[in-house]
């Protein structure tokens, strides 16, 4: 069974076309600046094998659709096809951003669905209408079905007192303004395999999981279930990212608006990409940030502080929010990689039974693994996080029950 995975962002689109027998990645991808003057596509056939083939490509995609159906294109290609046919491809898993409390489980996609998807667009609107745009396309396209699996369907499991914000009712009966959290796709992926990892039962264990990447988030997992996560009505919220400031005063954002003029979009857009990280310190790939860092850099310094404090200020307020903790679990491009955060991080927390050990920590592997120290009473691993992966297999398990 081959399954292609499709994940939308507001200017760009990631996609795998997935062997489930194998797991084996048939091809995978990537196309960036959509609708700029000139886009990039990048396609890998059979990526990490030896008979891999890479295509690079400089051209305008109008919108996603194009981009998608250029994909297609390849995917028969003489040189860089995978297949003969398209019909080869049995389903498409879709990333979907934002299910609101409309989807709470992998749904297919048909045009009721559709519909509902797009009343909830003002929700999440630089993501979920170029989702939607895919979906309709690959519907178009592949005779086979579609399934969208949503990042908030993890969360959906939050109780009301941890994901209403205290504000008026109304707020949340009229505009559904409450925490729905992201990247549940990975939290659940990572929360999975920890438990598999522990031997213990998926719905009995107790997690702390880190997705630290360019976008950040902790998720507090209680009997394999989310009880609460860092980021809220929108990713900006909770933990310092690569360019988002995370959790800060809600008033900054009228002070700022009556003092520099700005308006609502200059703001956001302030908050989103110009802030974390970066707003500390120009730099938001933490590779840069660690050699400027090398180099004395003071700003660099202040920034990595900062992003590990408040990480590790969130892992210290789900201690208190979980009646047991029996792993902190990293994951995502610095979560799996660094091992300079991942022992800032966790710098001091042995009062709370974590201690990591730095051989283990120093090690780079892509496999699942305990970094902890013998003596610690609370484990810490790594798992490397594959949503991809996760959307397809969510994707064959909803169609088979269907
Ligand atoms: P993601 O958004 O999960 O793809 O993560 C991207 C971020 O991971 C980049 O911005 C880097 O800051 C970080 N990253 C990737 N590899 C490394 C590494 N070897 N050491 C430190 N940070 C890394």
């Amino acid at each position: 069974m081959k399954i292609f995975v499709v994940n939308c962002g507001s200017s760009s689109f990631k996609f795998q076309l997935i062997n489930m027998e194998s797991s084996a990645i048939l091809c995978s991808g990537l196309v960036e600046r959509i609708s700029a003057a000139t886009g990039n596509l990048t396609y890998k056939q059979h990526p990490g094998t030896k008979n891999s083939r890479e295509l690079e490509e400089e051209r305008a995609f109008a919108n996603h659709s194009e981009g998608i159906i250029r994909v297609m294109e390849l995917l028969t290609d003489e040189t860089y096809g995978v297949m003969k046919n398209l019909d080869e491809i049995s389903a498409c898993g879709h990333r979907g951003v934002m299910g609101a409390e409309k989807f709470t489980k992998p749904t297919i996609v048909e045009a009721g669905m559709l519909k509902t998807l797009k009343s909830l667009s003002i929700l999440a609107p630089l993501h979920n209408p170029p989702t939607i745009q895919g979906m309709e396309i690959m519907n178009e396209m592949l005779p086979c079905p579609s399934v969208a699996v949503f990042d908030t369907e993890f969360h959906s499991t939050m109780p009301e007192h941890t994901y209403k914000y205290a504000i008026p009712e109304k707020m949340y009966d009229e505009f559904g303004i409450r925490r729905y959290g992201f990247h549940g796709t990975s939290h659940r992926y990572v929360s999975e395999q920890a438990a598999d990892f522990m031997g213990k039962d998926r719905d009995k264990v107790n997690l702390i999981t880190c997705h630290l990447g360019n976008g950040s988030s902790v998720t507090a997992v209680q009997d394999g279930r989310c009880v609460d996560t860092s980021m809220g009505l929108t990713p900006l919220s909770g933990v310092v990212m690569g360019t988002r400031s995370g959790d800060i005063d809600p008033a900054i954002y009228p002070f700022l608006a009556r003092q520099t003029k700005n308006n609502i979009e200059e703001i956001d857009a302030m908050l989103n990409a110009e802030s974390g990280l970066k707003g500390i310190c120009s730099m938001n790939d933490m590779r840069d940030i660690h050699s400027a860092r090398a180099h004395g850099d003071p700003k660099a310094e202040l920034a990595f502080q900062m992003f590990c404090y408040s990480i590790r200020k969130y892992i210290g307020a789900y201690f208190a929010v979980l009646d047991r903790v029996d792993s902190i679990v990293f994951t995502g491009g610095i979560g799996e990689n660094d091992d300079i955060a991942r022992s800032s991080i966790c710098a001091g927390l042995s009062g709370l039974g974590i201690e990591i050990d730095a051989q283990k920590n120093s090690i780079r592997s892509p496999e699942s693994r305990s970094i902890a120290t013998e003596q610690a009473t609370v484990d810490t691993m790594i798992i490397p996080t594959n949503e991809e992966l996760a959307i397809a297999t969510a994707t064959m398990n909803t169609l088979k029950v269907a």
